[in-house]
């Protein structure tokens, strides 16, 4: 029979230190707590190796006098609350007075601490739980803590800390969670003795917000208001133009305390409903204030999450105040001009002309492939697919002052590939509504027209024809076949990229400045950590204070990207899974995400060569029908389906 035993003390400590702490990041969120609550308006945070050999922590709060000094360590024991009330009331961060008996626990800890009152301070050592003796000692007023070789006596959960850098990543995002929140209180953070943050106190918060996400972000800020007479939201969203692929920027803030919630999240997103494309989520800077008394903050070991007496209240109000804030805001001046446009969708970030350029490159690539000429091809009037209809006319858009730039089709291309393209004003049936004027100059000239053209005819080649500037018509041996142009000029592009990344011929291009990047720190952590796969993708980076990175070089064919911004994706897929994916991964990753960005657009109007350049290599379908992002990439209507609507069996 097995026995039934009461633990002693010491593993109960082990046990309650595994649920609070659970990497540096998290020695420094309790100590950052304490120091708050102690009323400091200047706190020191240095760390070394990540805080994996040291986390530092010292403030000027209210201190500890020396009589209290081991109950500060011991388990249960917090000056926070008295009773079982009390923790429907706290207005302290902590309340629990376990964190620091769970961290001496399972460190070597050093307490330092002098209240006002007294000419001297005190000091404590605890190593591995084992409570040194109280001596006296000279300490400014206020507190330090000192906690070194984190783990050293539990070497299993020593041995799951990642590497340096992740684990600063970490801590700094606690850092940051904390100084948000209290941006009258004077915090700096080093590491390894070099200064990555000096955040001297501020009056506004988005001063505060700009001195860690940059003014980028801190300029795009909405400020938002509201008060139900129980609930008040007050903070920032940012304008839509600015927004990321996952939900790291979005702060939320519970009487003072960082927390993450879904249905606060989910309310953000709503807000933001038909705002942002899918895949985007919005950035927010949001305080909750709520009596203390309507929320359990004593649900979970770290305090992260909540539990809301009424949530449905607190959700109503946070979507509520979004979104009069949206109406009576004009968002969409910014989304059209602002310099921060480019953020906005990554596909806005490919200069038109650069996609031009890339169209160029298919039809050459594809004529290499098949050893055909498109542009002869589509002389002939098409069979079976409309008769003659133009192949060169093109209404062109007054709307887009653009157009002068857009490719040149038959001039840029080298002689050797094919003959230029000639226009056939006799096969032109021109629209009685608009006459498009002949083509003077020896080739197409395409024009990007807005989606939804009606007096445009269609172009038609032999090999089929365009229909809304989105889908391409075709027939195969089962029967009309309608492709997604995006989705089939995407797929192309992946195959040609991923040939060259097999070939070993992917270029890579050196920056002549090279281009800081600022990142959250938990993201500095792990693309710094990444560099080595990083590398072998071309994009080289290094580190540059705080969390900013500076990428120095990445692949030539991503030239017409935003460093920036293509740094974020790759990195959000690098912090996707939780653990680092294998370089194959990562690669192919890349390549989608290029071949995505670089592929025409649906709306995008493709002339005759480009419709034939693409149809030819439709078999690259065969093996996948799908694009990345789920959808259908092409639909196949039988013959027999035809023959049955048509009532011809
Ligand atoms: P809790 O914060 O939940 O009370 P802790 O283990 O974090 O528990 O701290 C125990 C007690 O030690 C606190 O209640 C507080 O009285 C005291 N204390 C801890 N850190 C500090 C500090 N930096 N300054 C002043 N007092 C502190
Ligand atoms: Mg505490």
């Amino acid at each position: 029979m097995p026995e039934i035993r009461q633990l002693p003390p010491s593993v109960v400590n082990k046990i309650a230190a595994g649920e609070v702490i659970e990497r540096p990041a998290s020695v420094v969120k309790e100590l950052l707590e304490n120091a708050v609550d102690a009323g400091a308006t200047r706190v020191d945070v240095s760390v070394e190796k990540g805080g994996t050999e040291l986390v530092r922590v010292a403030d000027n709060g209210c201190g500890i006098e020396s009589e209290q000094l081991e109950l500060a360590v011991i388990s249960h024991a917090t000056s926070k609350i008295r009773n079982a009330d009390d923790l429907f009331g706290v207005s302290s961060l902590g309340f629990r007075g376990e964190a620091l008996a769970s961290i001496a626990e399972v460190s070597q800890f050093l307490i330092r601490s002098r209240t006002g009152a007294d000419q001297a301070g005190a000091e404590l050592e605890v190593n591995g739980g084992q409570r040194g003796q109280i001596a006296p000692c000279g300490t400014p007023v206020g507190t330090i803590i000192e906690v070194r070789q984190l783990f050293c006596n539990t070497p299993v959960r020593r041995k799951f800390l990642r590497t340096p850098q992740t684990e600063m990543g970490h801590v700094t995002e606690a850092f940051t969670r904390i100084a948000l929140a209290f941006p009258s209180v004077h915090f700096t953070l080093q590491h390894n003795d070099r200064p990555i943050h000096d955040l001297p106190p501020v009056l506004s918060w988005r001063e505060r917000i700009s001195k860690f996400f940059g003014l980028e972000i801190a300029d795009a800020l909405i400020p938002v208001e509201g008060n139900d007479g129980v609930v008040t939201v007050s903070g920032f969203v940012a304008n839509p133009s600015l927004s990321r692929a996952n939900n790291r920027l979005q702060y939320f803030f519970l009487n003072g305390r960082h927390i993450r919630d879904r249905a606060l999240q989910h309310a953000l997103g709503e807000a933001y409903r038909g705002l942002l494309l899918t895949g985007r989520f919005p950035i927010a800077f949001l305080r909750l204030e709520i009596p203390a008394d309507s929320v359990d903050v004593n649900v979970h070991p770290t305090k992260l999450e909540v539990r809301f007496q009424d949530g449905g209240r607190i959700y109503s109000q946070l979507l509520g105040t979004l979104r009069q804030k949206f109406l009576s805001t004009d968002l969409t001046a910014r989304v059209q001009s602002g310099p921060l446009a480019v953020d906005q969708d990554p596909a806005a970030a490919l200069d038109t002309d650069q996609a031009a350029q890339r169209r160029q490159e298919l039809v050459q690539w594809a004529q290499g492939q098949t050893g055909t000429h498109p542009g002869p091809a589509a002389d002939s009037p098409p069979d079976g697919l409309g008769s003659a209809a133009p192949t060169n006319e093109q209404a062109p858009d007054p709307s887009s002052p653009r157009r002068q730039s857009h490719l040149e089709f038959g001039d840029t291309r080298p002689p050797t590939t094919a003959p230029p393209f000639r226009p056939f004003p006799d096969q032109r049936i021109d629209s009685p509504a608009a006459p498009a004027p002949p083509q003077t100059v020896g080739s197409p000239a395409p024009q990007r027209v807005t989606p939804e053209t009606p007096d445009v005819p269609p172009v038609v080649t032999r090999a089929g024809m365009q229909v809304h500037n989105r889908y391409l018509i075709t027939e195969n041996e089962e029967g009309m076949v309608i492709i997604d142009q995006h989705a089939l000029h995407e797929r192309i592009l992946y195959e040609q990229l991923r040939e060259k990344v097999l070939a070993g011929s992917l270029e890579k291009q050196r920056l002549l400045v090279p281009e800081p990047v600022t990142l959250t720190p938990a993201e500095a952590g792990v693309a710094l950590e990444s560099r080595e796969v990083l590398k072998e993708l071309g994009i080289e980076i290094e580190p540059f204070g705080g969390d900013t990175v500076l990428v120095s070089s990445y692949p030539a064919m991503l030239a017409n990207f935003n460093p920036a911004e293509v740094l974020r994706q790759l990195i959000e897929q690098l912090m996707g899974g939780g653990k680092v994916p294998e370089r194959r991964d990562l690669l192919d990753e890349m390549l989608h995400m290029i071949s995505c960005k670089a592929a025409i657009k649906a709306g995008d109007r493709l002339n005759a060569d480009e419709i034939t350049a693409l149809l030819e290599q439709r078999h690259l379908f065969q093996d996948s029908h799908h694009c990345p992002h789920g959808r259908p990439t092409a639909l196949v209507f039988s013959r027999e389906e035809l023959d049955k609507r048509f009532k011809r069996t």
